[in-house]
Order: C-alpha cells, then sequence, then structure tokens
C-alpha cells in the first residue's frame, strides 16, 4: 500500500487541501504531511463522516489534482510547449 501517495507535491497538495477541506488547519496538515490515512482520518473528524465516505472524498480530490497536474506538466509533441494535451496548440 502507499500510504504517502500525496506526499511528493506536498507543499501543492497542502494548500489544495485549505480550500478544499476549510475547516481542517494548516498546523493539522503539516503534522499529517501528506499521511493518506491521517488525511482520511482528518476529514472524517472535522466533517463527521462515515470511514468510506471520508475515503472517497479523499479519492475524488487526489484524482482531481492528479489529472489537472498531468494536464498541466504535459510537453506537446505538437508545439514543443507545455499546455494540458486537451487543449488546442496556441497559436505562434
Ligand atoms: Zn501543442
Amino acid at each position: 500500500m502507499n500510504n504517502d501517495i500525496l506526499a511528493g507535491d506536498w507543499k501543492q497538495f497542502k494548500g489544495k487541501m485549505l480550500e478544499q477541506w476549510g475547516k481542517i488547519t494548516g498546523d493539522e496538515l503539516d503534522v499529517i504531511a501528506g499521511r493518506r490515512e491521517q488525511i482520511v482520518g482528518k476529514v472524517q473528524e472535522h466533517y463527521g463522516l462515515g470511514r468510506d465516505e471520508a475515503e472517497v472524498q479523499v479519492r475524488t480530490f487526489e484524482e482531481r489534482y492528479k489529472t489537472a497536474d498531468a494536464d498541466l506538466k504535459k510537453m506537446c509533441g505538437h508545439c514543443s510547449t507545455v499546455h494540458a494535451p486537451t487543449a488546442p496548440c496556441p497559436p505562434k
């Protein structure tokens, strides 16, 4: 099991998490430091959710973030600039 799935870009994740789950504080996220299990635990605790529900929220968050991240970082094979693969190439 990879419990540090969020650890790579933790600083970026942290900012997004503060937006997503406003009840969780920055200090708490510092302690969590990307440990997935604890993130699920905090979401449960602060929002009074069941384990499964919190898990779904974290997974949805991860997937959205990862997709966005992958989109942003892709170097286009057509125009050699970095843009979302779903977006059209920028005009030259
Ligand atoms: Zn392009």
